[in-house]
């Protein structure tokens, strides 16, 4: 089984630690504790690829974000400061293919507190200065008092499905013969059957029923959770909107695998691994689909 992209990280996060500043203040002088090491907002790694962790080295609480425990050692990740909002980073993704699973789900959430805290220095209530508190899991207004709480944001992602095959689309911005499956944010008043089964209306003019849940991951740019779904479409003729694809096609099982598998003469090049696109691929040919 593959595991989705930003999943894994081995870290208790001691959500009951995060208002009780004696607790916090032991875990900042354990003489182990560990600080995630950020160039801005990417990730630094040693010589093996892996996350490279400093010391905390006598570090005020408030420059810090509590990421949880791991046998027993405090792990903190350094709240960033002047970092550039809304970055999509496309340079990043060649990092991440070669990072452990695990590094980057822990990478990913330093990311995404990072990303909220820097969106969220002003009260959305009353327009006053916010303060980091709950060790980097919450911002409070000064004025007002207010509470805010980072955001995830729901988006999502699904293979549409018909005769044996699966829809799958391809973004303007997209690296060359890139297809990936069809995603969408969840608006309110929502379910995430209806957000699949409007986003695949709207984007490729099909119809859906029949929508089935497969596995979610976070995705940290800023702070999204992917919901991804197979759904059963009544016709395979498409009506794409252009402003959101260029192309879109329907691509049987012979296809999939050899995209996953990197073959050359595959008729699109795959989504990389840590993207839920890959997975629900892997996981339709692994016999989620019916057909
Ligand atoms: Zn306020």
């Amino acid at each position: 089984v593959t595991a989705p992209g930003f999943t894994g990280a081995a870290l208790d996060r001691m959500d009951h630690l995060r208002l009780d500043l004696d607790q916090l203040a032991a875990a900042l002088a354990h003489r182990e504790a560990r600080l995630l090491g950020l160039a801005g907002l990417d990730p630094v790694l040693d010589e093996g690829g892996r996350l490279s962790w400093e010391a905390v080295d006598g570090r005020a609480l408030e420059g810090l974000i509590l990421l949880g425990f791991e046998g027993g050692v405090p792990h903190f990740a350094p709240l960033v400061a002047d970092v550039p909002v809304g970055q999509r980073a496309w340079s990043i993704f060649r990092v991440l293919e070669r990072m452990d699973g695990r590094d980057a789900a822990i990478w990913g959430a330093a990311r995404s507190l990072n990303e909220w805290h820097a969106r969220h220095r002003f009260c959305g209530g009353c327009g006053s200065r916010t303060e980091m508190f709950r060790a980097g899991w919450g911002r409070r207004c000064a004025n007002c008092g207010i509470e805010h709480f980072p955001r995830v944001d729901p988006v999502v992602i699904m293979l549409a499905e018909h005769g044996g095959r699966v829809l799958l689309g391809r973004q303007p911005q997209y690296p060359l013969r890139r297809y990936s499956a069809l995603a969408g944010f969840v608006e309110p008043g929502e379910s995430i059957e209806e957000a699949v089964a409007r986003e695949l209306g709207e984007e490729a003019g099909i119809a859906v029923d029949q929508v089935r849940y497969l596995a979610s991951q976070p995705w940290p740019f800023p702070g999204s959770l992917m919901i991804g779904c197979v759904a059963a479409a009544r016709s395979d003729a498409l009506t794409l909107d252009t402003n959101e694809l260029e192309d879109a096609i329907w691509v049987g099982r012979a296809g999939v695998e050899a995209a996953l598998a990197g073959a050359p003469e595959a008729p699109f090049q795959a989504p990389p691994p840590f993207a839920i696109a890959h997975t629900l691929l892997v996981r339709w040919l692994e016999g989620i689909s019916p057909s």
